[in-house]
């Protein structure tokens, strides 16, 4: 495969610039595409008004939050500490909806403080039914069937564990009545991708769940649309998707008399392609003429986890120092001690090598790695051979770089410890 011409939104000099001032490798995250992104979401077609939310566990630094907390976004949290964390970036609790694997402890006091919930299992909605009688809270449904790229990424169907499976929903509305409860809100996320047939079904799916349910005012229908990071990739088109999503909301309100409010909640739509990570090359080996040129990052896991997992493709760029470069095979390795640790896996497959055709590359040419801004930073094997945690920037409107997280500094990975005397 060949390399990309240019990174996504940073030039050579810029990318230079930053790494004198801040090192590397460091995240840099654009606030103009950032911006872009959620205006389209906010666009979002809709029938009876919308709610966007932003699922924070994409990438969760302050900057990022206050940025679309202006924006006019809402948040999607996954746990009962990205509620603390959005918080303590300055949203207000109503604007903030948690739905968890893991209905944290403190759940009474975050949904005192104004936040909603939804129930993701029967034992969570229990748990809220026990605390809240007579409340209002929103039930996760996993309608039976998902579009989630493979077993790791997908989140509906019998083979994942969110929300409360369809075929329960009895159980789910005998515990609503055990404890009064005001079922205000359906959610499924089950990963809409970029097909607007596949956005028709969902919503027909979901709104067959709200019509069960006489006191739900608002259908959230999750994240998971598709960005193109690779040139061969297809995004996401939000009006082709939601116009047919519009069309069935309207139709359910000509057949019960019920104008739904939607909310839909991306992560990746926002944050993929807005974020780049900067490394340089620090070794590059060989084995041999049967097997393969390696260039070494020192970046790997420890930033970038995706491509070992899913074998998730990234545009890699190389400044190159050489003038006029001829071209060599390369595979890009990262800094751990893993043999996982590699950024150039085959498509879909993170146990195959599949190298790719760069300029022929130095110690210490600059390597940026784009559409690297959703599940990176946010997901990592961080400290992994004991490697502080990177720095991010953010580059503003006029293309000045602002830190927005340090690095870490070494002694900061064994602060916890408690040496034996
Ligand atoms: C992760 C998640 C999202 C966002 O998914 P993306 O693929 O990043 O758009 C939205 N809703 C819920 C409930 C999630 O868990």
């Amino acid at each position: 495969m060949a390399h990309l011409a240019q990174p996504r939104f940073l030039d050579e000099p810029t990318a230079r610039n930053i790494s004198d001032q801040f090192g590397s490798p460091v995240y840099i995250y654009d606030q103009a595409t950032l911006q872009a992104n959620a205006a389209a979401v906010l666009n979002f077609p809709n029938a009876y008004g919308l709610t966007a939310r932003y699922a924070m566990k994409a990438a969760p630094s302050a900057a990022i939050l206050q940025l679309l907390n202006k924006a006019g976004l809402h948040i999607d949290a996954s746990s009962g500490y990205e509620v603390r964390r959005a918080i303590a970036a300055g949203y207000a609790p109503g604007a903030i909806s948690l739905s968890t694997q893991e209905l944290p402890s403190d759940f009474a006091e975050l949904y005192e403080l104004g936040i909603s919930i939804n129930a993701c299992s029967l034992n969570q909605l229990e748990r809220f039914g026990r605390a809240f009688t007579g409340r209002s809270i929103g039930l996760r449904f996993n309608p039976g069937s998902g579009s989630g790229g493979n077993n790791r990424t997908n989140v509906g169907g019998p083979a994942s564990s969110f929300g409360i499976w369809h075929e329960w929903i009895d159980q789910a509305q005998s515990i609503v009545d055990r404890y009064e409860l005001s079922v205000s809100r359906i959610h499924t996320h089950i990963g809409s991708g970029s097909d607007p047939a596949v956005w028709q079904k969902i919503s027909t799916m979901s709104l067959d769940l709200v019509r069960q349910f006489p006191t739900v005012t608002t259908l959230n229908l999750g994240g998971g649309y598709k960005v193109a990071r690779m040139p061969n990739e297809i995004a996401t088109d939000l009006q082709a998707c939601g116009e047919p999503v519009a069309e069935k909301f309207r139709e359910f309100a000509a057949e019960t008399g019920r104008e739904i409010h939607l909310e839909i909640e991306p992560g990746t739509y926002l944050l993929a392609n807005a974020g780049a990570l900067l490394s340089v090359v620090q070794d590059i080996v060989s084995t041999g003429p049967d097997g393969y040129e390696f260039l070494k990052l020192n970046t790997g896991m420890t930033e970038i986890l995706r491509p070992s997992i899913y074998g998730a493709q990234h545009p890699i760029h190389l400044f190159t120092s050489a003038a006029n470069p001829q071209m060599c095979d390369y595979m890009i390795a990262g800094h751990c001690c893993e043999s996982g640790d590699i950024l150039t896996p085959a498509d879909g497959e993170p146990e195959r090598l599949a190298p790719r055709r760069f300029p022929v590359a130095q110690i210490g040419d600059l390597c940026i790695i784009d559409g690297v801004g959703a599940y990176c930073a946010a997901m990592t094997t961080k400290h992994y051979n004991s490697y502080p945690e990177a720095a991010e920037v953010l580059l503003d409107l006029n293309n000045t770089a602002r830190l927005i997280r340090k690095r870490e500094a070494p002694e900061d990975l064994w602060s916890n410890e408690v040496p034996l005397p």
